[in-house]
C-alpha cells in the first residue's frame, strides 16, 4: 500500500446551474476529499486504501462499488445500520460561485471512532493522508486522527496533510486549534493561502512557507490557484507555475487533485519541483471537468498534458 487516508465520502447531488430551489433534476455522483484523493492516486498506478463508513443504505452501497471500481482499497469501510450515508448538493451559481448544502450530521463517517482503526493495516502504508475535515465530523472523529497519527508515526509513515478548512463544520476557535495541532505532526502540509491566513494571520506566500516550516513540517507546499504553487524547505523556495486551462468549469476538487498528483510524483521518486508539477497538471485538469472526481487522469494523461508546449490548450 502506497498511501492510506480517512474520512467521509459523500452521495453528491449536482443540478444544473442556478439556484438549488428551481432544480428538480440532478446528476447523482461522489464527493469526498480523501476518497478523490485516493482515486486520484489509484488512476496514476498507486495502491491506496480509504477508511470510512457508509450507511447500509443503497446510495451508500452505490458508493462504495465505485470507489471500489476505481481501483481503491475499501476493506476497511464499516457498513453501519444505525446511521445513513451523508449526502450534499452542489449549487453551481456560476463558476466562481459555488454553493455547498450538506445533509450529513449524523451520518455513519461522523459516528467513526478510534476503536475503527487497524494499526496493522495502517502499517502497511508509505504515507498517511489527513484532511482537516474528519475532525471536524465529531469528536470520536477528532480523537481517531490524532491515534491514526501516532499510529503512523510508531510504523515509520509520513503525514501529509491537507488543512481543507470547511468553516461550516466547527467553530473557528476549534478549526484553528485542531488544524495547527495536526500541522505541527505532519511531515508534509498542503494549505492553501487562504487556510494559511486562517491559521497564522499572514498572507504573503515566503511568511506562511516559513511559518509553517517553524511550526514542524519538513516539507510546505503552498496553493495558490491558478499561477500553482510554491514548496518550501529548509533550503528552498520555488513557485512551480500552474498550467493554462482553456475554460474553468468546476473548481471544487482541485486541491484533492492537486495532493493525488504531488503524492503520485513523490512516490514515483520524481524531484519536488516535478511533484509539485505533477500536482498543478492535475489541479488544472480537474477544474476543467464537474464533478470532484471525473477529471482525475491516468498516468499517461497526465505526462502528454506536462509536456504540451504552453501555447496548446488542446
Ligand atoms: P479546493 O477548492 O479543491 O479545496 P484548494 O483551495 O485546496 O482547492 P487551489 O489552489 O484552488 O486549491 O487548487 C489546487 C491546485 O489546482 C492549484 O495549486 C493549481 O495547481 C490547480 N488549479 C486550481 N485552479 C486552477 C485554474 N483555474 N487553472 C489552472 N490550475 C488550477
Amino acid at each position: 500500500m502506497d498511501v492510506v487516508t480517512i474520512g467521509e465520502t459523500m452521495v453528491l447531488f449536482t443540478p444544473h446551474n442556478g439556484q438549488l430551489r428551481y432544480a428538480s433534476q440532478y446528476v447523482r455522483s461522489f464527493g469526498g476529499a480523501e476518497s478523490n484523493v485516493s482515486i486520484g492516486l489509484s488512476r496514476l498506478g498507486h495502491q491506496a486504501g480509504w477508511i470510512s463508513a457508509i450507511g447500509d443504505d443503497e446510495l451508500g452501497k452505490g458508493m462504495l462499488s465505485f470507489i471500489r471500481g476505481e481501483g481503491v482499497d475499501v476493506s476497511q469501510v464499516k457498513i453501519d445500520p444505525t446511521a445513513p450515508t451523508g449526502i450534499f448538493f452542489k449549487e453551481i451559481r456560476n463558476s466562481s460561485d459555488i454553493r455547498i448544502q450538506y445533509y450529513r450530521k449524523g451520518s455513519a463517517a461522523s459516528q467513526l471512532s478510534k476503536e475503527d482503526l487497524d494499526a496493522d493495516y495502517i502499517a502497511k502504508a508509505k504515507y498517511l493522508h489527513i484532511s482537516g475535515i474528519t475532525p471536524a465530523l465529531s469528536e470520536s472523529c477528532c480523537d481517531m486522527i490524532f491515534e491514526a497519527i501516532k499510529m503512523a508515526k510508531e510504523h515509520g509513515l509520513k503525514i501529509v496533510f491537507d488543512p481543507n478548512l470547511r468553516k461550516k463544520l466547527w467553530s473557528e476557535e476549534q478549526a484553528r486549534d485542531v488544524l495547527l495541532k495536526i500541522a505541527a505532526e505532519a511531515d508534509i502540509v498542503l494549505p492553501g493561502v487562504a487556510e494559511g491566513e486562517f491559521l497564522f494571520g499572514e498572507s504573503d506566500p515566503e511568511t506562511l512557507g516559513n511559518r509553517f516550516l517553524n511550526h514542524g513540517a519538513s516539507v510546505v507546499i503552498l496553493k495558490v490557484g491558478a499561477e500553482g504553487a510554491y514548496y518550501f524547505t529548509n533550503e528552498e523556495s520555488v513557485l512551480v507555475p500552474g498550467f493554462k486551462v482553456e475554460q474553468v468549469i468546476d473548481p471544487v476538487g482541485a486541491g484533492d487533485g492537486f495532493a493525488a498528483g504531488f503524492m503520485s510524483g513523490v512516490l514515483d521518486g520524481l524531484s519536488l519541483y516535478e511533484a509539485v508539477q505533477r500536482g498543478n497538471a492535475v489541479g488544472a485538469i480537474v477544474t476543467t471537468v464537474t464533478g470532484d472526481v471525473e477529471g482525475l487522469p491516468e498516468k499517461q494523461e497526465i505526462e502528454r498534458f506536462i509536456n504540451k508546449p504552453a501555447d496548446d490548450v488542446s
